[in-house]
């Protein structure tokens, strides 16, 4: 019997270890539980950012004001924005295995870690319900995956709030915004976002999640869409900010 059983187990095994390897992804050392993808050393080398930041733009400040000099003068939809940790180099490695060496199962370990980083943060209220910034779906085709929503089911795990996929939908695929100014930015990503399921989000206090935050155009652009649909408030939320 355990001869049948084996291969069974070895499939399964390596099914589950695309998800959970049972080596740290970053220096492949052994991790000391199923559940995290890095091991504790490499787990300390995740640095939070640390208050203060700008109220508006979640930008990291020396000193506690009210806003970063950036933010006067930009209107941005979402009630708040932070970020979770710092864009040291291992969190870079860690990123660009999720997007790109098809590992969903970082997005959702990164996802529960930004979760306790941002409990009982002063600046976050009642979040009831998580909101995954959609991928365009040729782009979700060839990664297999949008990673948000592996970081939002992160977020829930961790929290129990419910992760509300379809609410928004991506329907033009736009270039690469690395090399865009910020201006340039916020017109690239106009108009790109739409409400699905409106219902779902009506007078929801919604935590908008994404990996990187780089100049908020994206952020903007789909908290405008949820706020139109009916979302009370929209904080947004993210692993790291460029
Ligand atoms: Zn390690
Ligand atoms: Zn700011």
């Amino acid at each position: 019997m355990t001869v049948f059983l084996d291969p069974l187990r070895t499939a399964g095994r390596t099914a589950l270890d695309l998800v959970y390897p049972p080596c740290c992804v970053l220096c492949r050392g052994r991790i000391s539980h199923d559940r995290m993808v890095i091991c504790d050393d490499c787990r300390s080398g995740l640095l939070p950012i640390d208050a203060p930041y700008c109220e508006r733009c979640g930008q990291p400040l020396d000193a506690p004001v009210a806003s970063c000099p950036a933010c006067p003068g930009r209107t941005f939809y979402f009630d708040g924005a932070l970020s979770g940790f710092q864009f040291n180099r291992p969190l870079q490695d860690l990123i660009h295995q999720l997007k790109y060496r098809n590992r969903p199962g970082i997005g959702r370990f990164l996802g529960s870690l930004l979760a306790k980083r941002v409990e009982g943060e002063p600046g976050f209220p009642h979040i009831t319900a998580v909101v995954p910034v959609p991928l365009h779906p040729l782009r979700k085709r060839e990664r297999g995956y949008n990673q948000s929503a592996h970081i939002a089911r992160g977020i829930s795990d961790a929290t129990g709030i419910p992760v509300l996929e379809n609410v928004l939908v991506r329907n033009r695929n736009t270039p690469t915004q690395t090399s865009l100014s910020p201006d340039a930015r916020m017109s690239n990503v106009e108009g790109v976002f739409e409400a699905g399921r409106v219902e779902a989000v009506r007078d929801a206090t919604v935590s908008l999640v994404d990996d990187i935050f780089t100049t908020g155009a994206t952020m903007n652009s789909c908290a405008r869409v949820l706020l139109k649909a009916g979302a009370k408030r929209v904080f947004a939320l993210t692993i790291a900010r460029a």
